[in-house]
């Protein structure tokens, strides 16, 4: 009984001294952010309509862009374009560091209030992470949108429904417009679960065109499902 949490902190303590964790902005020990960086972080100056990206309440889709298949609205959290917090995303994802995304979801979650999004998710949502390619997630030991969800479900008392499964692999999205990226990632996905009638909060790190998220929110809503909502952490 007493084994496994000895481990674990032995564990953490070598790779703390090995590794010791360091702010990416100024290099203090301690943090992924220190106080002060973390004070300077930018938040998104008003929420976006995913489909057309002009400004909109709340992060609600507007009724005239709406579509049967669209997400209720996007709700991002911080400013992709602040180079601290482009830092950690892109050190998370390439140096497989999952403990930044346990950061960054428990971030995302403290920052969520200001948002207004806790008053829009009055019914039963459950926070669904976009899943990743079965060889991706091998090669990378985690799936990031799956931690997010973990640490924002702790901090805000919503359920993970770990219920969308890629069905098809996709080529990177990097080097693809948005036309393409739309194409590329159709019937990327497929669920694996009851999706009818309930709400959903499909999350991902960032968005860029927002095409992998419309997608999953696409495949929920055809699958039944009464609202989904897009939370992202960050948005470009
Ligand atoms: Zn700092
Ligand atoms: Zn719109």
């Amino acid at each position: 009984m007493f084994i496994k949490p000895l481990f674990l902190d032995i564990k953490d303590f070598i790779l703390e001294t090995l590794f010791p964790i360091v702010c990416v902005e100024c290099q203090t020990e301690g943090a992924f952010l220190c106080v002060p960086c973390l004070s300077k972080l930018k938040l998104v100056r008003f929420q976006q309509c995913i489909l057309c990206r002009k400004p909109s309440v709340a992060g609600k889709t507007h009724l005239t862009c709406l579509t049967k298949s669209a997400p209720e609205g996007l709700i991002s959290i911080f400013d992709y374009r602040d180079q601290k917090l482009a830092k950690l995303i892109i050190d998370g994802k390439y140096n497989y560091i999952q403990s930044i995304y346990e950061f960054l979801g428990k971030l995302a979650a403290e920052n969520i209030e200001k948002t207004g999004f806790m008053e829009i998710i009055d019914e039963n949502f459950n926070l669904v992470p976009i899943p990743l390619a079965p060889s991706r997630h091998k090669w990378r030991g985690f799936n990031q949108a799956a931690i997010l969800c973990q640490a924002i479900s702790k901090q805000l008392n919503i359920p993970v429904a770990d219920i969308l499964v890629r069905q098809k692999t996709t080529k990177t999205q990097k080097e693809l417009n948005r036309a393409e990226r739309l194409v590329n990632v159709k019937d990327a996905f497929k669920v694996n679960g009851t999706v009818k009638n309930r709400n959903f909060i499909v999350v991902d790190d960032v968005i860029t065109t927002g095409a992998t998220i419309l997608e999953a929110a696409r495949t929920l809503k055809l699958n039944g499902a009464a609202k989904v909502w897009c939370l992202t952490v960050a948005r470009d």
